[in-house]
């Protein structure tokens, strides 16, 4: 049977049992492929050998302070939502040697590290980590400073995206406009369609690439049914959104709001651990440390995550800025939802849910909105009722 041709922004299917080929031609055209599969109790994004790799049967329950696998009643591929790990790791990696110096006739020579970018095919990038992905670009490629390394590895990331089937408890994508539908910034999008005799993907084909590597797999054109059964599927994932945030004047909100007694409340639980800015998948704050061998013969400089709840993120002159629970809480929040859009033109949330799921102690960034949201109302009512 000759295949029909496929175009950007045209839909195909691709049967459950050719999807594995999609691996092995990725691989062929030179691309390390990652994607989510099964470790210790958690779906993290690594290396992928073949299709039997991914968290196929399984599925992911989630709650504030709480995640669970649990094997599902199918063999989906896709059936889960985020875990822990974002993409982030791969653009712009936790722990980055930038230099090393070696000591020569009484002086140093300094060796700029190679950084030759991986081909990275990223497999099952969900709508909030393309959102969150293009928010990071902004970060690091369209600001007056260029991170080389980081632009060099996103620039030949190969991203076929997935449309998520299920919402997760702590998912508020679509209040933030970043899901759960991939629109753009994908080289393949699918959708994952579990029939009671059928298993199958609709592929949207987001550009030329992508059209050439579905071009090497077995497909055939998508008929309406098919086409309507997955928008239908993202619709209702849209429906079940685990939580919301009411974003409305929400910059202004938060700018009105530094003293308000809500920061204390939440400073009384707030560990500051930094979970939450670690599997943020728009958090990029980074620290850099100078080490030595014993001898002093050679020096590196190592780039490495870092976080706005340790002390020394804003150590200055002998002291911290930032030298309470409140007021890292507080920085970071704001941070996230309002001094990010005077920045960068966007929020820094995407409404992942990682920052609830992962937080010890359950505390909920949507939570918090609405509490200060709703302290401020009582606040103004009391002034009314006083008047
Ligand atoms: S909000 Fe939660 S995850 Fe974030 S620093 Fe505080 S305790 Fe840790
Ligand atoms: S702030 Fe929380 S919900 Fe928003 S993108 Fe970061 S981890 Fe996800």
């Amino acid at each position: 049977m000759s295949q029909p041709i496929v175009h950007v922004g045209g839909q195909v299917v691709v049967e459950r049992p050719h999807f594995e080929q999609l691996l092995d031609v990725l691989s062929k055209k030179g691309y390390r492929v990652v994607g989510p599969t099964v470790r210790d109790g958690a779906i993290v994004y690594d290396e992928l050998t073949s299709a039997s790799d991914l968290p196929v049967g399984w599925t992911d329950e989630q709650e504030g302070g709480r995640y669970r696998l649990k094997k599902r009643s199918d063999e989906a591929l896709f059936g889960y939502v985020v875990g822990p790990h974002s993409w982030k790791k791969f653009l712009h990696p936790p722990v980055l040697r930038l230099w090393q110096a070696k000591r020569s006739a009484g002086s140093f020579e300094i060796a700029e590290e190679n950084q030759e970018p991986s081909r990275f095919a990223f497999i099952g990038v969900r709508s909030c980590e393309l959102h969150a992905i293009a928010t990071q670009d902004k970060v690091f490629m369209k600001g007056q400073y260029v991170d080389p390394g980081y632009k060099s590895r996103r620039e030949n990331v190969f991203i076929v995206a997935v449309n998520c089937g299920q919402a997760g408890g702590t998912c508020f994508c679509v209040s933030m406009n970043a899901g759960p539908k991939a629109t753009s910034g994908f080289d393949l999008a699918l959708t994952e369609v579990l029939e009671a005799d059928r298993h199958y993907l609709v592929v949207e084909v987001g550009t030329e690439r992508g059209a050439e590597v579905l071009s090497e797999l077995p497909h055939k054109a998508a008929h309406q049914d098919e086409m309507e059964t997955s928008e239908r599927i993202v619709a209702k994932t849209a429906q079940q959104m685990g939580r919301s945030m009411d974003t409305t004047g929400i910059k202004d909100l938060l700018y009105r709001n530094y003293d308000n007694p809500r920061w204390d409340q939440v400073a009384e639980r707030c560990l500051t651990c930094a979970n939450c800015t670690m599997v943020c998948p728009t958090c990029f704050c980074t620290t850099v440390e100078d080490v030595t061998d014993l001898t002093g013969d050679q020096a590196e400089r190592w780039r490495k995550w870092d976080s706005c709840f340790t002390m020394d993120f804003s150590y200055i002159h002998g002291g911290s800025v930032r030298p309470s629970a409140k007021a890292r809480y507080r920085q970071w929040m704001t941070h996230k939802l309002a001094t990010w859009i005077d920045q960068f033109g966007t929020s820094g949330c995407v409404g992942c849910g990682r920052c609830i799921t992962w937080c010890p102690v359950a505390i909920d960034i949507t939570e918090e909105v609405r509490a200060i949201r709703e302290s401020e109302t009582r606040q103004k009512e009391d002034e009314h009722g006083d008047a």
